[in-house]
């Protein structure tokens, strides 16, 4: 492990990713405009930019304000629990023109029960939809739960809810690399439990500089990069218990794997 390497985990490092990106000229997609106009995607350099809203809402604020300031547009998707589940956090996030989904967990919260499952996420899309429009969703890993959420697809179909896409099994990752900030890093390998992509792509990244560096150098053509809000500390408290607790939850994760 090099040393210091969790400092780069910050609200102030994603705003230099998100300046590198501008100037690098990669055409940002959210995963709705993706869906949408896939031959601009696949003509130049594109950027995915999703958000997966697991806990502590009001640092995704923060970090769609980075992004607005940017004139970029991402994709935040939202659990549908207590804690996360703000309308006016969610409104405040899509006026400043990012897209929201659903980050579903119906599967898992059910207990593997299909028809359980598949009434729990009407009636949540309906929550977010009373607030937004939503084309997309993305299921929550789960980690600790035995049911995989993105299972409640082999039953149903999302088209017919009116969603064009969910990013676990509607994007094609064959010349598109996936990143993601779970367990700290950029290697996608080494931590996820389940949320994982088939990448036709394996890249291996230790630290936001090396991703700094692959996007001002232009190594790679496509990417989908998924960061966590929460994961980006605005200041020193938040930025030492987060680390705590991702060191805890990477052990847990490692023990299970
Ligand atoms: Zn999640």
């Amino acid at each position: 492990m090099k040393p210091f390497r969790e400092w780069d985990f910050t609200l102030g490092k994603y705003g230099t990713l998100c300046k590198v990106i501008r100037s690098s000229d990669y055409s940002v997609f959210t995963v709705a405009d993706y869906h949408v106009d896939r031959e601009l995607f696949d003509s130049g350099n594109s950027v995915i930019l999703r958000h997966d809203v697991d806990r502590r809402p009001e640092n995704a604020v923060e970090m769609s304000r980075i992004e607005a300031a940017l004139g970029i547009r991402a994709t935040y998707y939202f659990r549908a629990k207590k804690h996360t589940f703000k309308p006016k956090i969610i409104t405040e996030i899509a006026d400043l023109g990012h897209e929201i989904g659903y980050h579903y967990e119906c599967l898992s919260d059910a207990h593997g029960n299909m028809e359980e499952a598949i009434a729990d996420f009407e009636k949540k899309l309906a929550w977010f939809r009373e607030l937004v429009p939503v084309r997309t969703i993305c299921m929550h890993g789960s980690p600790l739960s035995k049911w995989d959420n993105r299972d409640l697809w082999s039953e149903y179909d999302f088209g017919n809810y009116g969603i064009i896409g969910e990013p676990y099994l509607s994007i094609d990752h064959g010349d598109v690399v996936y990143l993601s900030d779970t367990g700290r890093n950029w290697d996608c390998n080494s931590h996820n439990v389940r949320d994982r992509v088939r990448s036709g792509i394996r890249v291996e990244m230790q630290s936001t500089a090396d991703l700094l560096e692959a996007l001002a150098t232009k190594q790679y053509g496509k990417l989908h990069i998924l960061c966590h809000p929460e994961r980006w500390a605005a200041n020193i408290p938040t930025f030492v218990a987060q680390l705590i607790k991702d060191s805890l939850t990477n052990l847990v994760k490692w023990t299970l794997r």
